[in-house]
């Protein structure tokens, strides 16, 4: 779906789609887990500035890899969400995402209008956590034997943790004893 400028010149437009898995491109390796779903409001603020304000809810499962142990892991997103776009030509840099003084996403476009799916894959990407992760007491992969921790206990933690020891030891023996 496109939200025109045209149209909206005309009459705020409301919009409620059921977007299949592969349609939006994400980024970061995350994908769709299940169809996304969304309603809400485009409208006009300004008509002479051109800012569209795009307000509504979505639903979906993200799907991306853990950031500790690389497996993919499941983000179930429910989030409502207000953003406003500028046209890309009154602004200075184009395609970043800036946060006003009041808190609030703004967002560029170009030419016409503003298609709805790249509104919505930007509701996804700032509505993921910042650390991705399968679950907060995932243990991660082993740094020395490449080992999922999750999966399987490796010996490698107990030896690292003995060699942080020795190395103390080490230079405590080079220091000195105290006084
Ligand atoms: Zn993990
Ligand atoms: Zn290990």
């Amino acid at each position: 779906m496109f939200i025109s400028l045209q149209e909206l010149q005309l009459r705020t437009v409301r919009f409620k789609v059921d977007i299949p898995q592969g349609e939006i491109e994400y980024d970061n390796n995350i994908t769709q887990k299940s169809t996304l779903h969304a309603e809400g409001t485009a409208q006009l603020l300004n008509h002479s500035l051109g800012e569209i304000r795009v307000w509504g809810k979505l639903a979906v499962t993200g799907e991306a890899l853990c950031d500790r142990c690389l497996e993919s892991a499941t983000f179930p997103i429910d989030k409502t969400f207000d953003l406003v776009y500028m046209p890309a030509d009154e602004a200075s840099s184009a395609s970043e995402n800036e946060v006003d003084e009041a808190g609030i996403e703004v967002g560029y476009y170009e030419g016409g209008g503003l298609p709805l799916n790249d509104v919505l894959r930007e509701v996804v990407l700032l509505a993921l956590p910042m650390q991705l992760v399968c679950s907060e007491a995932c243990k991660g992969i082993c740094p020395a034997c490449g080992g999922n921790r999750n999966q399987r206990d490796c010996d490698c933690h107990a030896e690292a943790m003995d060699d942080r020891w020795s190395k103390l030891k080490n230079f405590r023996a080079e220091v000195g004893p105290r006084n």
